[in-house]
This record gives structure tokens, C-alpha cells and sequence, in this order.
């Protein structure tokens, strides 16, 4: 894919963007933040975004100095983009990176996407892997879905496609990330993924789940599986936590990145594409209102942490001068006092769900089926 002069792309805080960059002066600037009124080329757009992904990966500690950091790779823009800047960071720093996929079994849907990553990665020289659903859990997600009964195939039991599928991808990243002997695995989920998120586990009043939602590394809050599943598993890391949505796709085509356009056939039967569209109607009126609200879920998620007892923390200019950074560390068993265990079916590690078992079990058992 070529690189096109001026792109136009639509949404929030995107714009066309006519006159020179603010930055060098000399480029033709082709993106306009209008939370900020800053026009940038499309050099220093792709620069000022891999600057704000390392200030981000440092002010969380969020990669460990010789460390191995499984970066999971969907094929879609987002993790694209984290693979190419993680690529990046690598040749620099005194870290190795690992490519991932998981597979879910969905016809027609993964296949060009799996493609497209193995060739970037071949590109690249970085090693790749691919896990799929049918080998860890004996089934695809398309025949998951078909053992639903049919009551339990939406609302608040949890049975959604989405739901099933998040609880077996959260543990098939756990396991591939300990196969190729990762300490870390780094996600593309970027800020508007992260007020989505927030505002899904609210409605559902899934609010432990909050406790589980932040950046991840050692400083900021853990992101382990909202599941349950815990304990001695890498940290789940998100380096585009900061950044706009609207601004990933501006990176991935001013890159040239091949991504996959094809979405999931199951994206909107939950209400996250309501939520998104929200958000995005809120932000075209009061630009850089995304940023003040991730500024309020870092405060509540470290409050759901037990870190602050009142609201309060300092201020440390984080997203775009609008965010928090946590006081002191702590551990996610530590601050929410949830005990580790082993699930008595599978004997992975979790925080225990109904009879001590696991969400991955769980699940299995309402589908009728028996975890190995
Ligand atoms: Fe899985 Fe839902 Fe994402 Fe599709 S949209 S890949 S079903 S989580
Ligand atoms: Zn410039």
C-alpha cells in the first residue's frame, strides 16, 4: 500500500490538515489534532506516535530490561501498528520480541488476517506463532457458539459470542505467551478501547472488573484476565493506551501497513459499537474529551486497587497532560485482596469462580463440555 501525500480520514480529532507541519515546517501537513490544534506531515505524525508509545512503555515500566515481550498480532490495525513501533523499540533497546495469533475459528474471518501477519512478520525477521482455539480447547469458537442453548445466547448470563470468545482468547494468550517464554505480552488496545471497555463493564455492573483494567507494567495498575485468571502469568501490556483510535489508523496508513478490513461477524451483536459511536459523537462536539475521561477510569481503576482512599492523586501530565500516574505499586492479589488459587478442573492459576473453578472451565461446563 502506498503512502498517499494528504490523507482524509474520517472521525474525531482527524482532519485535513492543509498548510506546512507544525513541527518541521517544511512537510505538507496531512493530520490535525483538534484536541490540541496541532498539525503535523505525516513523518512526524508516525514519529510524534512512537515517541508517545515509549513515554508510555517508560512511565509504566512496562517492559523489562533483557526481557521477551509476546506482542499479540491479530492482523487488524491496531496490532499491526503495535508490531511495527514494538519492532522499532527492539532494535534499541535490550529487548526481544515474539509475534503471536490467536486463531478462534471463525470462518471466512481470520484467514486473510493470518496471511497478512506472516508476511509482515517474514518482513520483518521477527518470529510468529499461531494458536488456535480447536488445539487448546478441542473447540473452534464457531462450534462454541453453536453448543450454546439458545437462552444463553445473550444478555446477562455472559454467553455472548464476544464473552465466550474473550474468555478463551485471555487464556490462549496465557499459553502462548509461556510457550515462546515471554514475561510480558503487549496488546493493541488503544485509549478508546479502554473507555469502551470501562463503560461496558459499568453497564453490565461488572465492576470487579474495573480493578483489572489498567495499562499494565509494573507501576501501573496489572491487567490480568478480568476472568479470574491470574497468578504467575506475564503482564498484559498496552502501549497504545493513550492514544486515539482515530490516530492508530492515521499511523497504520501513513505506514503503509497491509491490515485486515474485514471485521468480525459477531463485532456487532454486543453493545461496544453503541458505546464507540457515543464516544465518537461526544468527542466531534468537545474534542479531547476521550482524553479527560481515561484520566477519570485511571483514577477509579486505581481506586478499585485500594491505592488511594479518596480521589486526589497528583497530577503527572499523562495522556496529552490529562492524566494520573499511581503512587505506589501493588500487586493486583495484594490491593484487592483476592487470594490465588488453582482451578480445581484445569489447575490453572485464578482468583477462583464458582466451585473453584476457572472462567475458562466455567465456560466449557455451561457449553457441556468437560475441561481436560
Ligand atoms: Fe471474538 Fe467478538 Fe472479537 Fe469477534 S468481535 S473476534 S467474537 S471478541
Ligand atoms: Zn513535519
Amino acid at each position: 500500500m502506498s503512502t498517499p501525500a494528504t490523507l482524509r480520514i474520517g472521525g474525531p480529532g482527524a482532519g485535513e490538515a492543509p498548510g506546512a507541519c507544525d513541527r518541521c515546517g517544511t512537510g505538507r501537513a496531512a493530520y490535525t489534532r483538534k484536541y490540541s490544534g496541532q498539525s503535523l506531515c505525516t513523518g512526524c505524525f508516525r514519529h510524534s506516535i512512537s515517541r508517545k508509545v515509549a513515554k508510555t512503555v517508560s512511565k509504566y515500566d512496562m517492559i523489562r530490561d533483557g526481557g521477551r515481550v509476546a506482542v499479540a498480532v491479530s492482523g487488524g490495525k491496531d496490532s499491526l501498528a503495535l508490531l511495527q513501533i514494538m519492532h522499532e523499540m527492539s532494535q534499541r533497546h535490550n529487548f526481544e520480541i515474539d509475534v503471536i495469533t490467536i486463531d478462534e475459528g471463525i470462518p471466512g474471518y481470520r484467514d486473510e488476517a493470518l496471511g497478512i501477519v506472516s508476511d509482515v512478520c517474514g518482513s520483518l525477521g521477527v518470529g510468529h506463532r499461531v494458536y488456535a482455539y480447536k488445539d487448546l480447547f478441542e473447540v473452534s469458537l464457531d462450534e462454541a457458539l453453536g453448543m450454546r442453548q439458545p437462552q444463553n445466547r445473550q444478555g446477562a448470563r455472559g454467553m455472548s459470542s464476544c464473552s465466550i470468545c474473550g474468555t478463551l482468547r485471555r487464556r490462549a494468550i496465557d499459553i502462548a505467551a509461556a510457550d515462546v517464554g515471554a514475561d510480558a505480552v503487549a496488546t493493541g488496545h488503544n485509549l478508546d478501547d479502554m473507555l469502551q471497555t470501562f463503560l461496558i463493564n459499568m453497564l453490565s455492573g461488572d465492576t470487579d472488573k474495573i480493578a483489572w483494567m489498567g495499562p499494565g507494567g509494573a507501576t501501573g495498575a496489572a491487567a490480568a484476565d478480568a476472568g479470574g485468571h491470574s497468578g504467575a502469568n506475564p503482564r498484559r501490556i498496552k502501549p497504545f493506551c493513550e492514544i486515539y483510535e482515530s490516530e492508530i489508523v492515521f499511523y497504520a496508513f501513513a505506514s503503509g501497513l497491509p491490515f485486515q478490513q474485514e471485521p468480525c461477524p459477531h463485532m456487532n451483536e454486543g453493545i461496544r459499537t453503541e458505546i464507540r459511536e457515543f464516544l465518537n459523537s461526544l468527542e466531534s462536539e468537545r474534542s479531547g474529551i476521550k482524553n479527560s475521561m481515561y484520566a477519570s477510569v485511571l483514577r477509579i481503576v486505581q481506586m478499585a486497587h485500594g491505592r488511594v482512599a479518596t480521589p486526589g492523586l497528583r497530577e503527572t501530565g499523562g495522556p496529552d497532560g490529562a492524566t494520573t500516574t499511581p503512587a505506589t505499586p501493588a500487586t493486583p492479589s495484594e490491593s484487592t485482596g483476592k487470594r490465588r488459587s488453582s482451578c480445581t478442573r484445569c489447575g490453572a492459576s485464578c482468583t477462583g469462580g464458582a466451585g473453584g473453578i476457572c472462567s475458562v472451565c466455567e465456560t466449557m461446563a455451561r457449553l457441556g463440555r468437560i475441561c481436560r
